[in-house]
């Protein structure tokens, strides 16, 4: 199976709740590799969710994630 940029950022979202097989982790960071606005909005992505995990307290903003998805989609 090919990751294209859509399936990366939802392979993204599955990863901060660790829902990623083995064999798809390997094709996504193989997309990574070799596509620089990925691998930039994985960078974007990481800062958000260890921002999120940082505050416990805070009821898991399911909106936020979609958001940065739909924002990056529309960056295309
Ligand atoms: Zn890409």
């Amino acid at each position: 199976m090919i990751v294209n940029c859509r399936r990366f950022t939802e392979l993204l979202t599955d990863a901060s709740e660790g829902k990623v097989a083995s064999w798809e982790e390997s094709h996504f960071a193989e997309h990574a590799r070799l596509c620089g606005a990925c691998r930039k909005y994985a960078r974007d992505f990481d800062k958000v969710v260890h921002l999120l995990r940082d505050l416990p307290k805070e009821p898991a903003p399911e909106g936020l994630k979609s958001a940065l998805l739909e924002r990056f989609k529309s960056r295309r």
